[in-house]
């Protein structure tokens, strides 16, 4: 488990790079990512802690405070659909006003 605030994640990021994984939704925050070895799958669930730092839980063996490729890779999709949704949030706000004008 590591915090994105706290934790250096550009060595990780280079390493997924390089894995290439397949990152699968299970559920908005959770994810599965592929390991470096056939067959492994890790389960990655991405979310704010109580205190409000974006955290990063893997399945994998990396201890807490370091941040692994699959953490990273799973991320890299969780920004995206975090994106995604505020963008849908927002047009359907934007329309909801619109009609009660
Ligand atoms: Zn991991």
């Amino acid at each position: 488990m590591f915090r994105l605030e706290e934790t250096d994640i550009a060595k990780a990021v280079e390493r997924a790079k390089e894995l290439h994984p397949t990152v699968r939704v299970i559920a908005y925050g959770e994810y599965t990512v592929t390991g470096s070895q056939p067959g492994t799958l890790y389960t990655v669930k991405c979310y704010r802690d109580t205190e409000g730092f974006k955290t990063v839980e893997c399945t994998c063996q990396t201890c807490d405070g370091v941040a692994c490729k699959h953490g990273m890779a799973a991320v890299a999709l969780h920004l995206y659909m975090a994106t995604i949704e505020m963008i849908i949030r927002r047009r359907a706000a934007r329309i909801a006003r619109q009609r009660s004008h």
